[in-house]
This record gives C-alpha cells, sequence and structure tokens, in this order.
C-alpha cells in the first residue's frame, strides 16, 4: 500500500473569451464601442462553451474516430461515412452560432470579418478540427458568391451560410490528386458532357477532407482543353443524388493521418459525377483563388487559436506544478520560456486578424490600392508563418508539461498532431512563400507592406512615448524590411530568388508582426495592464526577426547530394 498517492491537479480550462485580455484589448482596439457591447455577451457565450462543454467532450472523445462502411449487408456499395459525437455537436454550435453566417449577413460591415474570425479563433481549438470543413464552407460561400453564377448562388449559399442546423451545408474544396497537390496544373481529372449536356467528372481526388459534406468545389479538364492550371475548370458537385445515394463517386478509404484523426480525409474516384460548371470552361485555378484566400485566413486564425489553447493550458499547468520546491510559473527559466511563447503568440494573432480586417474591408468595397496590394502579399505570408509559429509554440507547450505532454490520456499531444497540418494543407511553406515572391504582386505588395510597417510604428515613434525602446524595436522593423528591399535590388537571378523565397517571406511577416505588436503597444497605454502590451512587442523583438542570410547555392545543392 502506498502511504501517500500521488495525484497532479490537471491544468484547467476557463471561459476563453473573459480570460484572453488579449483578445479583449484588440476587439476594443479595433471594433466601434456599441458593436463591441452587441458582440460581447455572444463571444463569452462562446468562450464558456469552449472551455467547458466542447473541451470536456473533447478529452471523452479522445478515442473516436471516423468509420467508413463501404457495403451494407446486402452487398450493395454505400459508402457511408459515420462522424464523433463531438463533430455532430460542433456542427450544431458551429451552424447556431453562425460561424459561417456572421460573414455574409454582414451587419456589421466591414468589421463583420473581425466578429466572425474572434468566433472561429474561441471555437476552434475545441472542436477537434471542425473548422476544416467550415473554412471550406467558407470558402465555397464567397467563391459562388463572387462567380456571379445565379442558378448556383441562389442554390447554394443560403444553404452555406445557414444558421439553422437542420438545414446548413458544408463543402468540400476537391484539389488535390496523387500527381499533384502544390502542382494542381497536372491534374488528370476528365469533365465530358453526356448526351443530354450535363458534365461528368472522371477522375481520382487524393485528399479530400470532411467527405461528409453536402457538396464540393472541384477543378476538371474538359475534353479538348490543353495541359496546365489553365487548362482546367472549376466545377460544382453535390456529393449525393436527390434519393441520397452518392452522386457518381465513390469513396476508396479514409487516410490513416498523423493528426486532424477526427476530420474523415477520403482517397476518392470520380466516376460520372454530375456537375456544374461554375464559370467558364477554362482557368479554373486562377477562378478558385477567392476560395484560398478565404482558406488561408482560416488557416492563419486556426493556427493562433492552437497556439493560445496549448499556452492556457501551459499557464495554468505552472500554476499547479511544483518543482525544486516551487510551482513551475515561479521559476524564472519556465517564467521566460512561457513568455517568449506569449509573445509570438501575440505577434501571429495581430498578423492573422491584419488578413482578416483587410478581407473584411475587400467585402465591404473599402479597401484601397494599397490596402489591396498588401492584402494579396500579406495572404501567404500569414498562412506560411503563423502555421509555423504554431508548430513551434505547441511544441515547446508540450514540453512545458514535461512527461505529462507526452501521454496521451491528458489530451495534449493531439494539439502538437492537429497543428503539424497546418503548414501543409492550403499550400505548404515553399509553394506560399514562391507564390510571395514570384507571382508579381512583391512589385506592387512589397511597398504597401513597408507602408503598413512604417504606418503601425508611427504612433510608438511619437512625443511623449514613454519607452524608448518600443521605438528602437520599430526600427527594427522597418529595418528588416529594407533588407528584403536591398537584398531583392541586388539579386534577380530566378534561381537564387527561390532558393530564398521562404526568408523572404518570413522575414517580411516577422517585420509586420513587429510593427503590429508596437502599434498595439503604443495604441493600448490606456488599456488595462499597458506594461504586458509593451512586453510582448520588446520581447518579440528579442527573436529573430530579418531572417535573410547570405548562403550560397552551391553549399545548399552539396548538402542533400
Ligand atoms: C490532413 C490533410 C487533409 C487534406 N485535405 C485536402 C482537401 O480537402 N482537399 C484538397 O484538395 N487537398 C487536401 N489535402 C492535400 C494538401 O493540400 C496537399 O497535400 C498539399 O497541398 C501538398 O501537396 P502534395 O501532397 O502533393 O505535396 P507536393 O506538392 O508533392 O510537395 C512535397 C514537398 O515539396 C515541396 N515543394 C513542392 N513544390 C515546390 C517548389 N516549386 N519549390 C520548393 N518546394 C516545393 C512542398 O513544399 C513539400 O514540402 C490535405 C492534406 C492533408 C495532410
Amino acid at each position: 500500500m502506498h502511504s501517500t498517492l500521488f495525484i497532479q491537479a490537471p491544468p484547467v480550462l476557463g471561459n476563453q473569451f473573459r480570460d484572453d485580455a488579449f483578445l479583449q484589448s484588440y476587439l476594443r482596439r479595433k471594433l466601434p464601442a456599441a458593436m463591441l457591447q452587441q458582440v460581447e455577451a455572444e463571444l463569452s457565450d462562446l468562450g464558456a462553451l469552449a472551455g467547458g462543454e466542447l473541451y470536456r467532450l473533447q478529452l471523452q472523445d479522445r478515442l473516436n474516430e471516423p468509420t467508413l462502411t463501404q457495403w451494407d449487408a446486402w452487398g450493395n456499395r454505400v459508402d457511408r461515412i459515420e462522424v464523433s459525437p463531438l463533430w455532430r455537436r460542433a456542427a450544431d454550435v458551429a451552424a447556431s452560432s453562425g460561424l459561417i453566417a456572421i460573414a455574409y449577413e454582414r451587419k456589421h460591415g466591414r468589421h463583420s470579418r473581425i466578429h466572425q474570425f474572434a468566433a472561429v479563433y474561441l471555437f476552434h481549438a475545441s472542436s477537434d478540427v471542425y473548422t476544416c470543413p467550415l473554412a471550406m464552407t467558407d470558402g465555397a460561400a464567397r467563391t459562388l458568391t463572387v462567380s456571379g453564377n445565379q442558378p448556383l448562388i441562389e442554390r447554394a449559399v443560403p444553404r452555406l451560410t445557414s444558421r439553422n442546423p437542420e438545414d446548413a451545408w458544408t463543402s468540400g474544396q476537391w484539389m488535390t490528386e496523387s500527381t499533384g497537390g502544390s502542382d494542381v496544373g497536372a491534374s488528370l481529372t476528365r469533365a465530358v458532357r453526356d448526351d443530354s449536356g450535363q458534365w461528368r467528372l472522371h477522375g481520382k481526388k487524393w485528399f479530400t477532407s470532411a467527405i461528409t459534406s453536402q457538396m464540393a468545389l472541384t477543378l476538371a479538364r474538359p475534353e479538348g482543353n490543353g495541359p496546365g492550371g489553365s487548362g482546367l475548370a472549376m466545377f460544382y458537385v453535390e456529393t449525393h443524388n436527390p434519393d441520397g445515394s452518392l452522386n457518381g463517386i465513390r469513396v476508396e478509404r479514409l487516410k490513416d493521418k498523423l493528426g486532424t484523426r477526427k476530420v474523415p480525409t477520403a482517397e476518392l474516384t470520380l466516376d460520372g459525377a454530375r456537375a456544374e460548371l461554375v464559370g467558364d470552361t477554362r482557368h479554373g485555378t486562377r477562378n478558385i483563388e477567392p476560395m484560398l484566400t478565404v482558406t488561408r485566413a482560416w488557416n492563419s486564425v486556426t493556427s493562433v487559436s492552437f497556439m493560445r489553447r496549448a499556452l492556457a493550458l501551459a499557464r495554468s499547468y505552472a500554476h499547479q506544478r511544483s518543482a525544486f520546491g516551487a510551482k513551475l510559473g515561479e521559476l524564472p527559466l519556465h517564467v521566460d520560456t512561457l513568455a517568449g511563447l506569449e509573445a509570438e503568440t501575440r505577434g501571429a494573432f495581430l498578423l492573422a486578424f491584419e488578413l482578416v480586417e483587410l478581407l473584411g474591408r475587400q467585402e465591404a468595397g473599402e479597401l484601397d490600392d494599397t490596402q489591396r496590394a498588401l492584402l494579396r502579399v500579406i495572404t501567404p505570408i500569414a498562412k506560411l508563418l503563423t502555421a509555423k509559429q504554431a508548430v513551434a509554440v505547441v511544441s515547446e507547450c508540450i514540453e512545458a508539461f514535461g512527461g505529462a505532454g507526452y501521454v496521451e490520456d491528458t489530451g495534449l499531444p493531439a494539439l502538437l498532431r492537429d497543428a503539424q497540418v497546418l503548414p501543409i494543407w492550403e499550400g505548404t511553406t515553399n509553394v506560399l512563400a514562391l507564390d510571395t515572391v514570384l507571382r508579381g504582386e512583391l512589385g506592387a505588395g512589397l511597398p504597401a507592406l513597408r507602408a503598413r510597417v512604417q504606418q503601425a510604428i508611427t504612433p510608438a515613434q511619437g512625443a511623449g512615448q514613454s519607452d524608448e525602446r518600443l521605438a528602437a524595436t520599430g526600427q527594427q522593423a522597418l529595418a528588416a524590411i529594407e533588407h528584403v528591399f536591398a537584398w531583392l535590388s541586388n539579386n534577380d537571378d530566378p534561381r537564387r530568388l527561390q532558393a530564398n523565397a521562404r526568408r523572404i517571406a518570413m522575414t517580411m511577416g516577422r517585420a509586420l508582426e513587429l510593427s503590429l505588436l508596437i502599434e498595439h503597444a503604443a495604441l493600448s497605454a490606456d488599456e488595462p495592464d499597458p506594461v504586458a502590451h509593451l512586453a510582448a512587442a520588446r520581447r518579440f523583438a528579442a527573436a529573430p526577426v530579418d531572417l535573410l542570410a547570405d548562403i550560397n547555392s552551391e553549399d545548399s545543392a552539396r548538402l542533400i547530394e
């Protein structure tokens, strides 16, 4: 018999809105007071759900995974997918909380996207990545809305944006084929018209998440079209026929994945699936771009949501767990470690929400030319940088639990596994870095980004500013951007540009994050705890911001020979 039993108090979560002082200070700065008053109660309810019922369900649900039943008892191919209990609850919460609807009802004009994504940020980490189908649903609603295809808009958009869980639809986005995920232009799926003039799709889609959705937007090559992305067209597909059978689709298997294990991700065969052309018979990769802008914003916000959740748990644990005669939260090096993660999380939050704010302005028709260029350039940058920060921050948070972080029934390892998908889907880090530097948008995008950095650091340079170090960190952000300008003007070899694309994109992103932290600190001087805002900017600046380095490409080639 043990005379004393070892019982460790677990980390606890409270109301994820009320406990998040940084989120609240951001919303107070960005939203009109009357609007904030209207949305605060609803965000607080969602925060309570996320830290309460949904979090408990998530822990209970840990071992449940989606199942695929391909055949019924009588030999019929049925390909039925059952999802986990939390996913069913998450679907209800998502629709009734208006996680998609808020953006389309646009009750608060350009601020509507901030409202929506504040809710998504609260919901995501307790949803077992139900935000994957939601991101694609939002992307599909936006893509259809701007497509001008009135019959499809009338049929699908009200369902995609419904607040009624009984009739709300979700959408898939079927792009990746075994021949190409990054290189989508290599897609082999064919689109042919049958005798009645109906388009039908034939091919295999290699990664299709959330195959329980009612519809999808996908790419296929109409017969006779040439190769590459411009020869693809964008199609709308409903997954089921009116009688409930699958629409010329076979679910071959569910992927056995490292993480996102609650998300049913399938390999599909399209065997004559009925489809509607959304726009023209070409330029599918270009026409599907509005979807990617939206899903990359979701990726950025969900990255920050994971960071916030991992940190909330690690901070709680630091007050429970003792080592060397003190709580972890009293040990200087543990405090220093968590503080660095908090600064990264706040920087990533401000970058993700900069993108969200610009998206809201675009949809409200309130973008000027500089902001338009900024939106284009920061969409890939925000996605790639926040995803990488999420993996790094969540990984450190796991370590902050010591061995408990590595033990499955704490629920903690799933956070790291799930975060690891963020740099892969919706464009890998390299592909988005190339997108940033090679697409000709850098010509307008880099000056727009410099202008935003300059604008963000200006309040900290003003007279009466009490913190001189804040002004100095502002110069550090600007110097990093100037370094990118100088590097680009001295390096025009396309292969060298490609090899350095990641460092360029990351430097641009980190410089913008730092400047946004400085802006937040300078403009939050009258907020509760202004010192924490200053501290976040100063701490972020202590980590590398300018990542450009003089790297010899022959050395690189030699290293991986
Ligand atoms: C859990 C999960 C769910 C998914 N769900 C969906 C879905 O619902 N719908 C969908 O369409 N797709 C989905 N995907 C697929 C995902 O979008 C692709 O895996 C991703 O785009 C990468 O494509 P790929 O796998 O073909 O990798 P590849 O394109 O083969 O890339 C391999 C590596 O090469 C690098 N690389 C590629 N090109 C370049 C280049 N030019 N220069 C430098 N480096 C390069 C990449 O960065 C990557 O590191 C999902 C993936 C996962 C993991």
